[in-house]
């Protein structure tokens, strides 16, 4: 799918939490106790930082559902 805000081809997947305290991207969310180094298309987001809230700056189009971070 295509932004409107940057046009750029964008590639579905899933920012989720970790157990350890991170985001990370995927193609799909890992099962909770699989490591999430080891999912198809992972990419960290961020660093491990354990008992915080894993968070990220994004910008977000409501219009669209589209959320674009720089990691
Ligand atoms: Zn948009």
């Amino acid at each position: 799918m295509k932004c409107p805000n940057c046009g750029q081809e964008m590639r579905p997947g899933f920012l989720f939490s970790t157990k350890d305290g991170a985001l990370s991207f995927a193609d799909e969310v890992p099962s909770w106790l699989r490591n999430a180094k080891h999912a198809e298309g992972f990419v960290k987001v961020t660093e491990v930082r354990p008992n915080h809230r894993a968070s990220i700056d994004a910008q977000c189009c409501e219009a669209c559902r589209t959320i674009v971070i720089n990691y």
